[in-house]
């Protein structure tokens, strides 16, 4: 049974948790919402000597997306000047279409924050309810989960008993929903309905602070308990 790992890459002026996935003993890695700061994300792939496959976005926001369109590009880059069988391309996988607008206006947002080294991007593959994901040979499961933003997905692997959850759910919190297109009820239904049936002993990251696990928000999160 391949083991999957984690490692977590805080970028951004906003601490959001890049998380880098692979398969032992593969070594077949994603990216996970590399929202800036991409020369650290490298350096923390070289490090894990992974190769990455592809990038997964939870999420239209900028601390998740605006690193993509770079990491993609330098990911190709040094797959084509290996040699060794790289791949040469790494699409980009997520969120679901309904963040388009975010993702077409990432140069705005980071006006907006100061932020530099922006690029706005567009998935190769926009996901949906349903689909499936892959990190190396291990299917995650596409959860569309509305609310902090319209087009928010959330990834599960039921077997390893383990999700990323993006903005939707945090340790002791829930994800903002005061934008213009947020929605508070959205949030917390896809919360109940989509997540807490994931069962307890499922952990997860999410986009912000330290992980969790359902199990523990169930029973202590003031947003979700009850
Ligand atoms: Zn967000």
């Amino acid at each position: 049974m391949p083991d999957l790992k984690a490692a977590i890459v805080p970028v951004t002026p906003f601490q959001q948790n890049c998380t880098i996935l692979w398969e032992e003993p593969s070594k077949r890695a994603v990216v996970i919402d590399p929202g800036g700061e991409v020369p650290r994300i490298l350096d923390a792939i070289g490090k894990r000597g992974v190769r990455v496959e592809r990038i997964l976005l939870t999420h239209g926001h900028i601390d998740h997306a605006a690193g993509a369109a770079a990491l993609k590009e330098a990911l190709e880059q040094a797959g084509a000047a290996s040699g060794r069988g790289s791949p040469a391309t790494v699409p980009i996988e997520g969120p679901d279409q309904r963040d388009r607008f975010l993702l077409e206006g990432l140069e705005t947002q980071a006006g907006m924050f100061g932020m530099s080294g922006v690029q706005n991007v567009l998935p190769d593959r926009w996901l949906a309810e349903g689909d499936e994901v892959r990190v190396g040979d291990q299917a995650f499961v596409v959860l569309h989960c509305p609310g902090h933003t319209p087009g928010h997905v959330v990834f599960v692997n039921p077997g390893a008993r383990f999700a990323i959850v993006g903005d939707v759910l945090f340790n002791g919190s829930i994800g903002r929903t005061d934008f213009p297109y947020g929605d508070h009820a959205a949030l917390l239904r896809a919360i109940r309905e989509k997540l807490l049936p994931l069962g307890d002993d499922v952990s997860f990251i999410c986009g912000h602070g330290p992980g969790s696990t359902i199990g523990a928000e169930r029973r202590t999160n003031p947003f979700v308990r009850g």
